[in-house]
């Protein structure tokens, strides 16, 4: 049985005599148990809307809602064996970490005094702050109180979890840290979770599945990987990446891809997924993008703009047919800014999109290795 289901989920806001707003259109959403879900899209895509139903803190306009089975769309909060953190996670200032994290135990249990404070204590040593139990939040660090805060959700062993953008108070290096201690800790609880993040590097390394939304509505489910080698879309495939994908408009003339000084002849599989579209767009991303001498069949020439040098490797930002990219090349690899290059885009590696619904036409070939495919698939 699905832990948590979204089923044609809608909830539009009314406000007053504006008009009305979609938080959310028709969105359907499976998790089994255990399932961790990064829910990512740029800011005001419906995340927190989505969250905030399934915790039953905004109702819901139609569809359902259904927790271990059972329609809970006008269940109170407190009766549907959630936990959520948000961002400003708000710990109590005059309560200590202790208190801050039996304090909701306390309230919607009939757990007793030691019941309670063996949870806490057990579940503080787990995050780390068994030390700290005594100390006021203005006494902890960002990331220690970011902890209790978790830990707060965590002690209530809720059925599902809900996790809003909790990290984005912290500096990128804890952030990074906080990312792998989360997943161990739901790998370990296997408690079923919603994380949302704007941010698509925690959606990638974060989710065993990804949903990515934009304007309320869903683009795509998929494993990480899916997203990355198979977008649906061009917006996934925009959304999902960084540096991002670039993009070149262009035009279809016979059997080839045409835009400023560029013309890039289709093999007849991919000029077959093109058929009847008078523009497309062709995607590729920067690490496919080859530097190599002389000329050839999906090349083209490109004025270097700026080098980023990271040092493993250095983006090249440059300019081809009028059209801006960036290029991941080698760290060792030396190029002056303002000259002139050949840049190929191989077409095993290109990605073709309507030009008119954005949709993906024919997306890259993939590797055919077993690892790799057992990643990409969908694991439920
Ligand atoms: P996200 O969390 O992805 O940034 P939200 O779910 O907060 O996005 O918002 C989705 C859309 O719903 C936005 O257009 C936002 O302006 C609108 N919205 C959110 N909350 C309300 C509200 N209480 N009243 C009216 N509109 C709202
Ligand atoms: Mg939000």
């Amino acid at each position: 049985m699905a832990d948590l289901e979204l089923r044609n989920f809608t909830k539009v806001y009314q406000a007053g005599s504006t008009d009305p707003i979609i938080g959310v259109d028709d969105l359907n959403i499976t998790l089994e148990e255990g399932n961790f879900l990064v829910l990512v899209g740029p800011s005001g895509c419906g995340k927190s809307t989505t969250l905030r139903s399934i915790a039953g803190l905004e109702s819901v306009s139609e569809g359902e809602i259904r927790i271990n089975g059972n329609v809970v769309n006008d269940a109170k909060p407190k009766d549907r064996d959630i936990a959520m953190v948000f961002q400003n996670y708000a710990l109590y200032p005059h309560m200590s970490a202790r208190e801050n994290m039996s304090f909701g135990l306390k309230m919607t249990t009939n757990l007793s005094d030691e019941e309670v404070s063996d949870r806490v204590e057990r579940v503080a040593d787990m995050m780390g702050i068994g030390d700290l139990l005594g100390d006021k939040p203005k006494e902890l660090s960002g990331g220690q109180q970011q902890r209790v805060a978790l830990g707060r959700a965590i002690v209530r062993e809720p059925q599902v979890f809900l996790l809003d953008e909790p990290l984005s108070n912290l500096d990128a290096k804890l952030r990074a840290h906080m990312r792998t201690e989360i997943q161990e800790l739901q790998n370990d609880l296997n408690i079923t979770t919603v994380y949302v993040t704007h941010d698509q590097t925690e959606a990638m390394t974060m989710g065993d599945k990804i949903a990515i939304l934009d304007g309320g509505k869903l683009q795509q489910v998929g494993t990480p990987l899916e997203c990355y080698y198979a977008p649906k879309n061009r917006f996934v495939a925009g959304f999902i990446g960084e540096p991002a994908m670039n993009f070149f408009e262009m035009e279809v003339d016979n059997s080839d891809l045409l835009s400023d000084g560029i013309r890039y002849s289709l093999s007849e599989s991919r000029f077959d997924s093109v058929r009847g579209e008078g523009r497309v767009t062709l995607g590729i991303r920067p690490e496919d993008i080859e530097l190599v001498d002389g000329s050839g069949d999906h090349t083209a020439r490109a004025k270097v703009n700026v080098i980023e040098p990271l040092g493993d490797i250095n983006y090249m930002h440059a300019e081809a047919g009028g059209t801006e990219l960036t290029v991941k090349i080698p760290g060792e690899r030396y190029v002056t800014e303002g000259s002139e290059v050949t840049l190929a885009f191989p077409e095993d590696k290109i990605h073709l999109f309507s030009g008119e619904t954005g949709d993906a036409l024919c997306n890259r070939s993939l590797p055919t290795d077993e690892s790799f495919s057992a990643q990409l698939s969908l694991h439920d």
